[in-house]
């Protein structure tokens, strides 16, 4: 897959705010600081990118980016912010809850995991409700780069033992040193033409 163009296209703080027509859509997920927006700047090849998801009042939307005019990216909210209150909390995962739930265009979620942390009770859930739904889960273990090579090895081995079986598929990425981007593109875009 190569990127030719992304832009952003709106944000939507309910269901109907989202656009109506069959472009497929990947959505990214995951907790505050574990890259996601470097992440998606460095598939899309755009620095600034998801800068706007992080703009003042974006970050509880549902962020929609346009790809090559022919695909979506979507930022979900991230969880996991700790100065955020319960109620606040609870309708933020109402949002991405609904739109994992119900949105038909959707062909996968990248669930992101720092790579130092592993999984927490909140990625298993993410998962757990996507499993429900039959969503296709793109397991990604982000700044790779931060481990040592015994123990990149290591999360590479308990992966392969956790997801044994499982149709989950892990990729392990560094955006800031461009290692495992171009196996996430080809992967995501074969969820893309499922
Ligand atoms: P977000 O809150 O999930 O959008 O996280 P950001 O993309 O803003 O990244 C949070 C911090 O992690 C920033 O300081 C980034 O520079 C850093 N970061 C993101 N990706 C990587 C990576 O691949 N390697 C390293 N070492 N740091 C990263």
């Amino acid at each position: 897959m190569k990127i030719k163009s992304a832009r952003f296209i709106l944000s939507a703080a309910k269901m109907s705010d989202c656009p109506e027509d069959q472009i497929p859509e990947i959505a990214f997920c995951g907790r505050s600081n574990v890259g996601k927006s470097t992440l998606i700047n460095a598939l899309t090849n755009h620095r600034k990118l998801a800068k706007i998801s992080k703009t003042p009042g974006k970050t509880r939307l549902i962020n929609f980016f346009l790809i090559n005019d022919v695909f979506r990216f979507i930022d979900l909210p991230g969880f996991g912010y700790a100065k955020v209150p319960q109620s606040v909390k609870a309708s933020w995962r109402k949002l991405v809850e609904d739109y994992l739930a119900n949105r038909k265009n959707l062909k996968a979620v990248v669930v992101l995991v720092d790579s130092r942390r592993g999984l927490l009770e909140e990625e298993t859930q993410l998962m757990e409700y996507c499993l429900y739904y039959n969503i296709p889960i793109e397991l990604t273990f982000t700044k790779i780069d931060k481990l040592k090579s015994n123990e990149n090895r290591q999360l590479k081995i308990n992966c392969a033992e956790s997801f044994k079986g499982s149709e989950t598929h892990c990729s392990f990425v560094s955006a800031l040193k461009n290692v495992g981007l171009q196996e996430l593109r080809l992967r995501l875009d074969k969820q893309i033409r499922s």
